[in-house]
């Protein structure tokens, strides 16, 4: 990819860039200190931009399911996935080694990957995810209420760190894209080259529905001048810039959803257990040694606290330089063999060693590595200072008063941890809360009790907690790594944010709404029916109907069958089921719940098949599943039966020629008191 000198921003469906390069920010390479581009917002009219995304970007969005953008999102891993080696040579410029860029790039694509499952598996294929179960809010079933999503109206602004180009715009792109919002992504001044790398490469895919995607490259200080209710942020950065950004008027009175995920002063514990020599020491030194030189420490998830029992500070002090000493070579990310580049700018550099100082100032004490210009591999293999670049060694401080404020506020987002000690787990838990809330704090121990101790006082104060063990060394994704299945994010200090997390960062786009009415209203705004709306149960069975002739609402209602004490002795004789409340008359009489000896209740659930099931070979191809079974009303001998089955849900499958129909199941007995209620899972071919 060759950069042109000004870096263009994507909007309103075309490359836009400014008409002067006056004011312009350079952004230079991180070893070598040449231009690469520059950046410059100059004339763009931000609030065209927004309004784009806010028609344009809605409509096409809108006219898609969650299961045609989940499948969208699959096929726009396909054409980032073939051209990486682009977005790798880009990012090299930037500092990033093949390790670091691997985490933000196929950690990025990874991303997509995810959410287009998730979408597929845990979202209908409709526009709107109806939560939880409803509510009756009258005596006859004729006013109910229901939770429903419906997305946002506006634009997701992303606004994000220097640090992931890749992987931080498309963690937070993926959740929105999938939710029907599309996307303005502002990429960090620094890095923002390899996040126009991905945005170029999906734009000449062909993928993006009209506007869902938008980028724009330079700074935007007025942005959210032009944000109104509708619109939300999702900000990647300092938690300075957070604070001046959610203090924003169109945040605090305009309805701008505003989160963050910020910077936090992250910590790992090694358990008292975890002595020298075990399994659990070696994988805690291992890990502090990954989270201090990759990225060269710029990640917001990187250990900045080690806490370490008092009487083992020096032996892992000394485990850590030796690890260093044998496994880290700082250079230019371009020549053979470097695992650890430099810091993404001067400007950043200077900033480390500007927080470096305030710690050493607070009573830290650098045990490893210096704050002199460090010896680096160039990229012509040769050794030697680099002033141009912007290298720092791994520094490690030691503190002897685990109190120093500085210790638990003070980031320098760099190659740079603290290392102190702690008396017991309560203190160890303690110190970790003075951090004020961070993204994520591992624990490395094998003693249950410790982890258990630790991980309820940690939790509160973390968005999450690795227990790291000799069980999970090999297999745990690491301290540092964000998994887009588990949120992103922590308290206090951390934000409060969660961009990633599942189907919640989706919801995250959408507002919940307590949708209040009949069955009838509640079944058309849903698509889901509703126990109570109108039901179908003319012939044909519905199981002799495919999916394209199928509806919701369609129904059978069987005949009543009698269940006689002869059934339950043989379903308890053929499974081996002699649970004493269908065997034993006295003993069943004397439990709370039973008037004598009851059916089992999956002798009902199994009778109710044999009434509802259409026996011959049909659309129906397989039944996959039960949810929600509850047993209501015991069956004893002699009662009767019977169940009605309706369509509740149809899920036809964007790349299968079959979906899945959800039927809400009801046995009743012979006063037409519920018996159970569950939902029968069906695959169901299409034609
Ligand atoms: P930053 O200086 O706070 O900038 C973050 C982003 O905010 C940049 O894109 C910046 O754009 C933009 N920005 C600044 N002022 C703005 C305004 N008035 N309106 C709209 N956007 C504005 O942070 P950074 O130096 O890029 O990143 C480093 C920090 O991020 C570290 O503290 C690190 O801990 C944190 N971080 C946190 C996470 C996390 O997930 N919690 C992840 C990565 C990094 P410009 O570059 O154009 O100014």
């Amino acid at each position: 990819m060759t950069l042109q000198s000004i870096l263009p921003s994507y909007v309103r469906g075309a490359w836009w860039t400014p008409e002067t390069e006056e004011g312009a920010v350079e952004v230079r390479d991180a070893s070598t200190g040449a231009l690469v581009t520059q950046v410059s917002t100059r004339g763009l009219d931000l609030s065209r931009v927004l309004d784009y995304a806010r028609t344009v970007g809605q409509a096409s969005l809108g006219k898609l399911t969650f299961h045609q953008r989940a499948m969208l999102l699959k096929q726009m891993a396909q054409p980032l996935t073939e051209r990486k080696d682009e977005l790798y040579a880009l990012s090299s410029r930037a500092g990033a080694t093949k390790a670091d860029s691997w985490v933000d790039i196929d950690g990025g694509i990874g991303v997509l990957f995810t959410y287009s499952s998730k979408g597929r598996r845990e979202l209908p294929n409709a526009q709107v995810y109806v939560d939880g179960p409803v509510e009756n809010l009258s005596k006859d079933g004729s006013f109910l209420g229901q939770h429903v999503y419906t997305r946002l109206p506006g634009v997701a602004v992303q606004i994000n760190a220097f640090n992931f180009p890749v992987w931080g715009s498309l963690e937070k792109f993926a959740p929105a894209f999938l939710a029907g919002v599309p996307t303005v992504v502002k990429p960090a001044t620094p890095t923002g080259y390899v996040a126009e790398g991905f945005v170029r490469i999906l734009v000449e895919s062909g993928l993006l529905p009209d506007g869902s995607l938008q980028l724009i490259s330079g700074s935007v200080p007025d942005l959210f001048d032009h944000l109104r209710l509708g619109d939300l942020v999702g900000f990647t950065g300092s938690a300075s810039t957070a604070e001046k950004l959610r203090a924003h008027d169109s945040v605090q009175t305009g309805g701008v959803r505003f989160t963050s995920e910020t910077d936090s002063i992250n910590a790992s514990v090694l358990g008292a257990d975890a002595v020298p020599g075990s399994a659990e020491f070696d994988g805690y030194v291992k890990q502090l040694v990954v989270e201090l030189t990759s990225k060269a420490g710029q990640k917001c998830t990187a250990i900045r606290r080690a806490l370490v029992p008092t009487p083992l500070v020096d032996d892992v002090i000394s485990a850590v330089q030796a690890r260093i000493d044998e496994r880290v070579v700082v250079g230019d990310p371009r020549a053979e063999g470097v695992t650890m580049g430099p810091l993404a700018s001067h400007e950043q550099r200077d900033e480390v060693l500007r927080q470096v100082l305030r710690l050493v100032d607070a009573g830290g004490e650098v045990v490893i590595g210096a704050l002199d210009e460090p010896s680096i591999l160039k990229a012509d293999g040769s050794r030697g200072t680099a002033p141009e670049g912007a290298f720092v060694a791994p520094l490690v401080l030691r503190f002897t008063d685990a109190e120093a404020d500085a210790l638990h506020t003070v980031e320098a987002f760099g190659p740079v941890a603290s290392i102190l000690g702690y008396s017991d787990t309560a203190d160890a838990a303690r110190l970790v809360a003075r951090g004020g809330g961070s993204l994520v704090t591992s624990v490395a121990t094998h003693d249950t009790t410790i982890a258990r101790d630790l991980v309820m006082g940690l939790a509160p104060y973390n968005g999450r907690v690795l227990v790291l063990d000799r069980d999970d060394a090999r297999t745990s994704t690491g301290h540092g790594s964000p998994v887009p299945h588990l949120v992103h994010g922590g308290p206090g200090r951390a934000g409060g944010g969660e961009e990633l997390g599942g189907i919640r960062a989706v919801l995250h786009h959408m507002q919940r709404t307590a949708v209040q009415g009949s069955p009838e209203m509640l079944t058309a705004i849903t698509g889901v029916w509703h126990r109570g709306a109108a039901a179908n149960d003319a012939a044909p069975h519905p199981f002799r109907k495919s999916l394209a002739t199928l509806k919701i609402g369609d129904q059978l209602s069987s005949e009543p069958r009698e269940v006689t004490l002869d059934d339950i002795e043989h379903f308890a004789e053929f499974t081996g089921d002699k649970f004493y409340a269908h065997m034993n008359e006295e003993a069943a009489a004397a439990n709370p719940f039973f008037p004598g000896r009851v059916a089992h209740g999956y002798l009902l659930v199994s009778f109710a098949a044999g009434l509802f099931v259409d026996p011959d070979v049909g659309p129906v191809l397989a039944n996959s599943g039960l949810e929600n079974l509850r047993f209501v009303t015991p069956v004893s001998p002699g009662d009767s039966i019977r169940v009605a089955l309706t369509a509740k849900q149809i899920t036809p499958r964007e790349t299968d020629d079959y979906g899945e129909v959800r039927w809400d199941a009801l046995i009743t007995n012979q006063d037409d008191a519920v018996v159970a209620t569950y939902d029968v899972l069906t695959l169901v071919a299409k034609s």
